[in-house]
């Protein structure tokens, strides 16, 4: 394993522990800033990082930068750019994880997102699973999740993490691996890091992008795979509390998580309580697809090194 030695920030790749920033930084204070999750895959057999839908992540972050009204100095080519040259530097020859940050960075006090500074950092660092991938026991969670009129959840913004953190430890504290959270309506929202899909009757179904949820990556990849790859059209639609207990199937997606199949919610078996068939199929698909190991789905990985 190697350990990241440079990080890119504000405009230059520097040592690593010279990556501070001052106690005073307004994104620090009041979360004012938003960021992505990457990964990248190592492929043994072309001794290449593949860094999956690297564009998909950029172009979400800029869209969570207009909602914060940061501007970044840098176009979506030079973003992926950069992001590749930090891996190079760094020689990571490994699953990476790769964090860019765009936040407030002005020394002020006075809460707002205006007439401030805008900087940015992104840092790489080797990953391997986030969550359980073998079969996940989620609880529904007391905390509901952030309304787009409250803290947009389509935007990734790092203050948005908090209401993400009381469902994960509430969950973590009462014995699940993960939590589920509804909207303030009631409806099932997404996990603590992840979107959800449920297989109901043969269909197979995600919450709708009005259920304040974060319009993950992977839940785009799952619905195009499935679709192309299975024949699974996903419904996107309002999704109710008891269609977790009545469901054949469930699993969890995101960068971190990849696919993560749950066996039970609120200690209740999903389907026969073991992991789903489609979840399994997809998560075998996902895994080569990541891996720049499927020939149909290429233009997903940006290679880091020379070919
Ligand atoms: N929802 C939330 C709240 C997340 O933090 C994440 C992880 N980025 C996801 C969903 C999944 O998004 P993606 O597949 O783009 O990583």
């Amino acid at each position: 394993m190697t350990n990241a030695q440079e990080i890119f920030m504000n405009g230059e790749f520097i040592p690593s522990e010279r990556g501070v920033i001052s106690v005073r930084t307004h994104g620090f204070a009041y979360g004012t800033g938003c960021f992505e999750g990457i990964r990248g895959y190592w492929n043994e057999e072309d001794q290449q990082v593949y860094l999956f839908r690297l564009r998909e992540h950029y172009e979400r972050l800029l869209r969570s930068c207009k909602i914060l009204q940061i501007d970044l100095p840098y176009t979506l080519e030079q973003l992926v750019e950069i992001s590749a040259e930090l891996v190079r530097r760094n020689n990571q020859r490994e699953d990476v994880y790769l964090r860019p940050v765009a936040y407030k960075g002005s020394q002020v006090i006075g809460v707002r997102l205006h007439d401030l500074q805008d900087d940015f950092i992104l840092t790489s660092e080797p990953m391997g699973n986030y969550v359980e991938i073998s079969g996940l026991r989620c609880g529904v969670s007391s905390w509901r999740r952030i309304d787009d009129n409250a803290i947009p959840a389509r935007a990734k913004v790092c203050g948005a993490y908090v209401n993400s953190a009381f469902a994960k430890s509430e969950a973590a504290q009462n014995g699940f691996d993960e939590a589920i959270m509804l909207t303030n309506e009631g409806h099932v929202s997404e996990g603590s890091a992840e979107n959800i899909f449920l297989l109901i009757n043969g269909e197979l179904v995600t919450p709708a992008p009005s259920e304040n949820i974060l319009l993950g990556i992977t839940r785009d990849t799952i619905m195009k795979l499935a679709q192309r790859e299975l024949g699974y059209v996903t419904r996107e639609r309002q999704i109710d509390r008891t269609e977790l207990y009545t469901a054949d199937e469930i699993f969890l997606c995101g960068t971190g998580a990849q696919i993560a199949p749950v066996v039970s919610v609120d200690h209740r078996p999903v389907g026969d309580g073991k992991v789903g068939q489609l979840g399994k199929k997809l998560q075998e698909l996902y895994f080569d697809v990541v891996r720049g190991k499927h020939a149909d789905y290429k233009d997903w990985c940006t290679p880091v090194y020379a070919e």
